[in-house]
């Protein structure tokens, strides 16, 4: 079985070499990221010059890019993958996008007889180097069967939630928790420095407790060493949220928490923050205060 990888980007890039460590044949197409595609072929992934070409000579064919309009262009584009792909083969999403635009892709694919799963991830690059990502997949049950070992080999958890899109909308959920959680470690810690503790003394209480969670272990020292190197960005994180605005939508689902954060992210894209790690949601605090939380 040969496998196809559309997208080395900071997640497309470890995953596609984990499947070569595998022992998967692979072919990688990257065309925005020539030396990304350099790096997986010296770990032993053969390159494709055309997304056309991974369509033609590949049986699953994933797709790692940044949002729905990506996806389309590396499916249904000039150079659309999808446009080479016999029938029988299977489409493989795991780049985060609008659960809508799941279904919408699958309906189109399936037109020609490809099948599909969306297949996003949790846990950022240091997991999708180790091989530990958690997935969240949507799509049918014997199509979940023959990937599930694929899936494995790059993460740690993969979890069947549903039909098509149902991955994307469990991926939803986890950026709206990790969303509202970062903002409430950020308004807590502020607020408490502010009243004369310290930050440090206030993580260290509480963390062990019903507090505590795996945001704050990451993100809470991040904040203390004013250190945003992301990690995940500002800017990806309101793509995410984005889609949850537009998912909710469509059934009426109300997202106060939500909505909020994403203002909060929009203010420090504006001020030229985007490119900053999600736990600078910190900065919107300090720049309203005048106060920068330390040590
Ligand atoms: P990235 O921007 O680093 O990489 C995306 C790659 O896709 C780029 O190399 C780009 O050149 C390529 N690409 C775009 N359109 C293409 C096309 N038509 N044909 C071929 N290649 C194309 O993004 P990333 O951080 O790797 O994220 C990918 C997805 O994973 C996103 O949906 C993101 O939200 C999600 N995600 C990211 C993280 C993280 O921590 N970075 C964690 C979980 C999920």
């Amino acid at each position: 079985m040969r496998i196809g990888f559309i997208g080395l980007g900071i997640m497309g890039k470890p995953m596609a070499k984990n499947l070569v460590k595998a022992g998967y044949d692979v072919l990688v197409a990257d065309k925005f990221a020539p030396k990304a595609v350099d790096e997986v072929v010296a770990a032993g992934a053969q390159a494709a010059s055309t997304n056309m070409e991974v369509g033609e000579k590949c049986d699953i064919v994933i797709t790692m890019v940044p949002n729905s309009p990506n996806v389309k262009e590396a499916l249904f584009g000039e150079d659309g993958a999808a446009k080479t792909m016999a029938k029988g083969k299977i489409v493989l999403d795991c780049s985060s996008i609008n659960p809508i635009a799941s279904r919408e892709i699958c309906a189109e694919l399936e037109k020609l007889g490809i099948d599909m799963l969306d297949a996003p991830v949790s846990g950022g690059q240091p997991k999708a180097i180790d091989g530990t990502l958690a997935f969240m997949v949507g799509g049918k049950q014997e199509i979940f069967d023959k990937c599930k070992p694929i899936l494995e080999k790059m993460g740690s958890s993969v979890v069947l939630c549903g039909g098509i899109g149902a991955g994307n909308v469990t991926k939803l959920c986890n950026q709206t928790i990790v969303a509202v959680n970062i903002a409430a470690l950020a308004e807590a810690m502020q607020m408490g420095q502010m009243c004369g503790v310290e930050p440090q003394k206030i993580f260290e209480a509480i963390k062990g407790g019903l507090a505590g969670s795996t945001v704050m272990n990451a993100k809470a020292p991040m904040m203390m060493d004013q250190n945003f190197q992301p990690g995940f960005r500002i800017d990806l994180h309101i793509k995410d949220l984005n889609n949850v605005v537009d998912a909710a939508k469509t059934v009426d689902a109300p997202i106060p928490l939500t909505q909020t954060v994403l203002e909060m992210m929009k203010v420090l894209h504006h001020d030229g923050d985007g490119s900053c790690d999600h736990s600078a949601l910190l900065k919107y605090y300090q720049k309203l205060t005048g106060e920068v939380l330390h040590h």
